[in-house]
């Protein structure tokens, strides 16, 4: 953290705004910083400095008792505006209404003190990013990987319905594409709509569809290779749905990007990813809440099997991947359904918590961890001087206690207050 000398505070203009009194938690896992001030002009971070070196003309707003935070980062959502466990019903609603309901989203997120997001699939994510960024709706910003790439009868395909309904995905489905060609062509087609990322699957999943089986493998190394070597070669980074340790090499062989999932990495992919630097985002809220509350909320019984079976396989990946130190990135795989909304997103901190991490490094898991993941983190992320001004407060001190990051009580994103319950003084 860059902590102003005396000379450096006459740089600083008018219009500041300080925020004293707080103990700051700057995101680079460090020791909390107390007697500071972080202080803010624009929409940017200007410095962090000793509470008497805080210029005279700033507007200061008092944050005494609580921590400050960077905006918390979650790597791995679906803006998809779900609300319901069986997929099969977002093949029946017409966009208008998904995105009505995703915008609502964006603004419980927000509230949450989740201040970024990357959508690892969804079409109407695109939308959303834009209109955020324009100001046009109240959201965290927003990296989009558009529609996922898939073969057909891949992971999330919906073999219930027509294939050509199929291939045109919908703002739901995902974009099917076999062989390097089309896959490729598939590719340039996500970048062209505004993706910022490509996602695919390299195994099938626990929720999309029944017949799916998390060991199966999705690719040929040819396929896979391909779609890497496009993304690259086009700018864009590839994040990799895995359970499968097979589905995991075979995405690292390609030289993707990070892994979502995980589930069942083994000690030498571990130690591989580690070696690389590669993320792994593990989405732990997902599979607890299906296994703890799933049948409640109607989800079907498939689903429940499945995510039984691999909940133990996911902690034990999790314990792997920390021994190695596999570089760890905060993601819930949250969707808005009536189990998993959007805002419960800080949830997945202290499940990385109860899965071994301390409580400094989910944090930093959460911020500047998940900002190198998704390729921000020169923007976002920490609290330093020249960064963008996405700050949160808590009360009391997370370290101590993680959950404090699920009732967050200030946001200010972009040096915009969101949420404050504090009286601020010119
Ligand atoms: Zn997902």
């Amino acid at each position: 953290m860059e902590i102003l000398k005396a000379k450096d505070i006459q740089v600083i203009q008018r219009n500041n705004l300080a925020l004293s009194g707080a103990t700051i938690l700057d995101g680079l896992g460090g020791a909390p910083v107390v007697g500071h001030s972080v202080l803010v002009r624009g929409d940017r971070i200007v410095a962090v400095l000793p509470e008497g070196q805080v210029p005279e003309d700033a507007s200061r707003l008092d944050l005494t008792g609580k921590t400050i935070l960077p905006g918390l980062i979650d790597a791995h959502v679906h803006l998809l505006g779900q609300r319901t466990m069986d997929n099969r019903d977002m093949t029946f609603i017409g966009e208008g209404l998904r995105a009505a309901r995703a915008t609502a989203d964006l603004g419980r997120l927000l509230a949450a003190g989740i201040t970024t997001v990357r959508d690892c699939g969804s079409f109407t994510a695109l939308a959303l990013k834009q209109a955020v960024a324009e100001g046009s709706v109240p959201g965290p910003r927003i990296v989009a990987c558009g529609r996922f790439i898939e073969r057909t009868g891949g992971a999330d395909d919906a073999p219930y319905m027509p294939v050509a309904w199929a291939q045109e995905g919908g703002p739901w489905g995902p974009r099917l594409a076999d062989g390097p060609d089309e896959i490729r062509k598939a590719v340039r087609e996500q970048l062209r709509t505004g993706a910022d990322w490509i996602k695919t699957c390299t195994t099938g999943a626990v929720t999309t569809q029944e017949s799916s089986r998390p060991d199966l493998l999705e690719w040929s190394e040819e396929e896979i290779t391909t779609l890497v070597e496009e993304a690259h070669r086009l700018g864009a980074r590839v994040a990799v749905h895995a359970h499968a340790n097979a589905g995991i090499k075979l995405a690292i062989d390609a030289n993707a990007d990070t892994i979502e999932h995980g589930t069942y990495l083994d000690e030498e992919t571990a130690r591989c990813m580690a070696a690389r630097g590669m993320y792994l985002v593990p989405t732990h809220f997902v599979l607890n809440q299906l296994v703890e509350r799933g049948a409640e909320f109607g989800t079907p019984t498939w689903v429940l099997g499945k995510a039984r079976e691999v909940m133990t396989a996911q902690q034990d990946s999790f314990e792997a991947a920390l021994r190695h130190g596999v570089p760890i990135a905060m993601g819930t795989d949250i969707g808005g359904q009536d189990l998993l909304p959007h805002g419960r997103n800080a949830e997945e901190l202290a499940l990385l918590v109860t899965g071994g991490m301390s409580t400094s490094d989910a944090i930093v898991a959460a911020t500047l961890g998940a900002a190198n993941c998704i390729g921000l983190e020169r923007e976002i992320g920490s609290i330093e001087a020249g960064k963008v001004a996405d700050l949160i407060a808590v009360e009391g001190d997370p370290l101590g206690d993680i959950t404090l990051t699920q009732r967050v009580e200030f946001v200010m994103k972009s040096g915009q207050i969101v949420r404050s319950g504090k009286r601020m003084e010119a």
